[in-house]
């Protein structure tokens, strides 16, 4: 097989795969989203190839199509991911070499970089990127442990772990403020205004930004609801 047609073929996965996601699968919607034509031809080789089904106008994805494009797709969104958060580049730059990315990028490597990346749920476009193992492992071991900043006792320390947000603008702002992953900080007030302290300052948040800030409580003080402080 040569490395066009493998890329065409991976390309109309995951076509398929987003048209699945947004719109519906079916015959004319591939053609409206493919005007050339280019992807259509393979969609006899892929259904005797058990990756998928017609019948009539609609195109059924069966359980291993599914799990290909769903692997191709989360390819992509973790390379753009990289390709902003590591190497600083505009969501607009990512198209070309996100889609480079996708097909050389071993299975291990994949799950070695969503870890890197702190398994994010969403792609620079704010699209999900479907989920893989490593993600529901982190989610088992990490997530009883780290809770949104909303969630601290009144006084509790705590060290900032991630930035659960897809917002860049916004991503930047709390970077700006140093509100960073590692800089500790303590939750002073939670009613009527958040109000955290970070170093010597005091900075108030909104209540949707303190949800998006997760940490992990430092020392052995309470982490009770923030109703009762
Ligand atoms: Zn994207
Ligand atoms: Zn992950």
């Amino acid at each position: 097989m040569n490395l066009e047609s493998m890329r065409n073929k991976d390309e109309l996965l995951e076509m398929l795969w987003r048209l699945h996601e947004f719109y519906e699968l079916t015959v004319p919607a591939l053609q409206q989203h493919d005007p050339t034509g280019v992807y259509k031809g393979y969609l006899r080789e892929f259904a005797s190839n058990g990756i998928l089904r017609l019948e009539g106008e609609a195109i059924i994805l069966t359980p291993e199509g599914m799990e290909k494009a769903r692997g191709l797709v989360r390819r992509h969104r973790l390379a753009e991911r990289l390709i902003v958060d590591v190497l600083g580049k505009s969501p607009e730059e990512t198209e070309t070499s996100a889609c480079e990315f996708e097909h050389i990028l071993a299975p291990e490597l994949v799950e070695a970089i969503c870890t890197l990346l702190g398994h994010p749920r969403f792609c620079p476009h704010g699209i999900p990127i479907p989920e893989g193992a490593c993600c529901l492992e982190a989610k088992k071991s990490v997530e009883s442990a780290v809770i949104p900043l909303t969630q601290l006792a009144k006084g509790q320390e705590a060290r900032i772990v991630f930035l659960n947000t897809h917002e860049t603008s916004r991503l930047q702002k709390l970077l700006h403020i140093g509100l960073v992953p590692g800089a500790t900080l303590c939750v002073q007030q939670h009613y009527p205004a958040l109000v955290i302290q970070v170093d010597n300052s005091q900075i108030a948040l909104e209540q949707s930004i303190g949800e998006e800030i997760r940490v992990i409580p430092l020392g052995n003080g309470a982490t009770t609801s923030p109703l009762h402080s």
